[in-house]
């Protein structure tokens, strides 16, 4: 089975790396599920697709709610008949240093990059055991391999998913459920992201460093695709992906 044979679900699709990997995975032929909170812009995303031949639906989904969660394997169930591949993409990234207690943001980040994962995982990971193949791509960040001042909750998270990606697959094996994984560390691309950070120094310095290299959302796309594309026995665990020029 190639793309072209999956159906795809994608959190965070509404912008960004969701969004260029829902547009890229459907014009190979894969169904696509898209899912965020901003269900204008989804709706905007679905009818471009359909209107070049794809096939894609939406729904909105706030990836904090475990029901939504649930809720959005069912519709893709419903729309498509089954689940192949979640995508565990959506993400904030409110950076700050820790002194300056923005702690709601910490809880926030972790509500969504982390538990928000696992809402994803505990929704379709019974489909792909009863179907006895699945897989799961997560976006985590080149955050989740190396730490920096402001990074440090966010990083966290990071750091967290290559853990939840890594220990799925090896229970996946020895219960012979051959659930693939993959972990995905994108460096600066050229996203809404930094729209997330609240603390001006934090978003000056950001900005100045994004603006010095960063690449677009589509070449994450491509790190997706090409995962999904390998055979059913072969996994791609790990990968990063950024400018060629970033440090
Ligand atoms: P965007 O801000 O463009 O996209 C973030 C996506 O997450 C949006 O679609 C947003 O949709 C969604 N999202 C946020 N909160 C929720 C929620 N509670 N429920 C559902 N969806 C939610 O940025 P990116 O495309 O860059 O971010 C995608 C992933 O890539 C994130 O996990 C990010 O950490 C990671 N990443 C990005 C890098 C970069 O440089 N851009 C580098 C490394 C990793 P909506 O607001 O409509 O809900």
């Amino acid at each position: 089975m190639t793309v072209a044979d999956k159906t795809v679900l994608i959190t965070g699709a509404s912008s960004g790396i969701g969004e260029a990997t829902a547009r890229l995975l459907a014009q190979r032929g894969a169904k696509v599920v898209l899912g965020a909170r901003r269900k204008d812009r989804l709706d905007k995303i679905v009818d471009d697709i359909v209107q070049a031949g794809g096939q894609a639906a939406s729904m909105a989904l706030d990836v904090t709610d475990r029901q939504a969660n649930e809720d959005f394997v069912a519709f893709a169930k419903k729309q498509f008949g089954g689940v192949d591949v979640v995508f565990l993409n959506a993400g904030l990234m409110p950076n700050s240093p820790l002194s300056a207690l923005h702690v709601d943001e910490w809880d926030r980040t972790i509500d969504v990059n982390l538990k928000g994962a696992l809402y994803g995982i505990a929704a379709a990971l019974p489909e792909f055991i009863g179907q006895r193949h699945g897989q799961f791509i997560a976006t985590s960040s080149v955050a989740g391999l190396k730490a920096y001042p402001g990074g440090a909750v966010y990083g966290a998270t990071k750091w967290g998913l290559r853990d939840l990606m890594e220990v799925l697959r090896m229970e996946s094996a020895q219960e012979g459920t051959h659930i693939r994984t993959s972990t995905i560390y994108p460096a600066a691309i050229r996203t809404e992201l930094l729209d997330t950070i609240t603390d001006k120094q934090t978003l000056a310095d950001m900005n100045k460093t994004y603006d010095s290299y960063q690449i677009d959302p589509e070449r994450v796309a491509q790190v997706v695709a090409f995962a999904i594309d390998q055979p059913e026995d072969t996994n791609v665990s790990e990968f990063t992906v950024g400018p060629t020029i970033q440090p």
